[in-house]
């Protein structure tokens, strides 16, 4: 993953899921996604929203919200980001910014408890609700719990399909738009994922499951990420997974970015 990048000339890199937003240059050829995954971070990314005009998520990381010790009352802190996310709704100029949910999900790696984990699931939950309530999509962390999200997430997509039982809550939005992020899982999840519908975001991080999804996978079910400062330094290192996209799929950079973007702005109706 080492070697000189060069962004081509025409083609922008859309990198949808970055937590090192100060350390980027915003222009023409590059978009990023904001994310927040707690109260303190939700305030930092709608602050250099405020700023910058950038586009940002709202989250509550399942590796948060299964802390008690942080959150003793896990309906107090749910609601808060519901709050959060009316609130912005209501104000002309973010509304348009907030593109999605996320970072939310399930984490096996730093949740090993039953009580960790199913306050990871309760979370998730309400989550997938707030986002349907909004027609937002979501930006999904799925750290060793791969299957287990893939679950939740397609029985809260059969729900809204069916319409039912929770109208009020789920059913709002004509179908869950979903993202991956940093999609770790392995090549037969991904499928299910992409056959849903949902995009799978590559890091730029190579390893060899990684590879089989991008060859496997049509360009169309892949976008791109940095999810810095975590696994790229900033988000310019999301031209790293261009270029291994480029690189396993043989196509050209400037087509990877293209689509990558392209995909980007289509599920982020942006
Ligand atoms: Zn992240």
């Amino acid at each position: 993953m080492d070697g000189k990048i060069s962004p081509p000339n025409t083609a922008a890199l859309f990198d949808v899921h970055t937590h090192h937003p100060e350390k980027t240059t915003i222009g023409a050829k590059h978009s990023f996604v904001a994310s927040g995954f707690s109260h303190e971070s939700n305030e930092e990314v709608i602050a250099y929203s405020r700023k910058t005009g950038c586009l940002f998520s709202y989250g509550l990381g399942p590796q948060e919200i299964q802390r008690e010790d942080r959150y003793p009352d896990l309906e107090k802190a749910i609601g808060a980001i519901e709050k959060q996310v009316e609130n912005a709704m209501a104000d002309a100029a973010l509304r348009n910014r907030l593109v999605a949910i996320g970072e939310v999900g399930l984490d096996k790696h730093w949740g090993k408890t039953t009580a960790e984990r199913e306050r990871q699931f309760l979370a998730l939950e309400r989550m997938i609700t707030l986002a349907g309530r909004h027609s937002l999509p979501l930006i999904i962390h799925s750290r060793d719990a791969e299957s287990e999200c893939i679950r939740q997430l397609l029985a809260a997509q059969a729900l809204h399909a069916s319409g039912g039982p929770r109208p009020s809550a789920v059913a709002h939005a004509s179908g869950l738009r979903i993202i991956m992020h940093c999609f770790g899982g392995k090549l037969e999840e991904a499928k299910l994922a992409a056959n849903a519908g949902w995009l799978i975001s590559i890091p730029p991080q190579a390893n060899s499951e990684r590879k089989r999804i991008i060859k496997a996978l049509p360009i169309e079910s892949l976008v791109v990420e940095s999810d810095a400062p975590y696994i790229g330094k900033t988000s310019e290192d999301t031209m790293k997974s261009a270029e291994m996209i480029a690189r396993y799929k043989e196509m050209e950079l400037e087509d990877v970015l293209k689509k990558t973007a392209e995909n980007a702005r289509k599920i982020f109706r942006f």
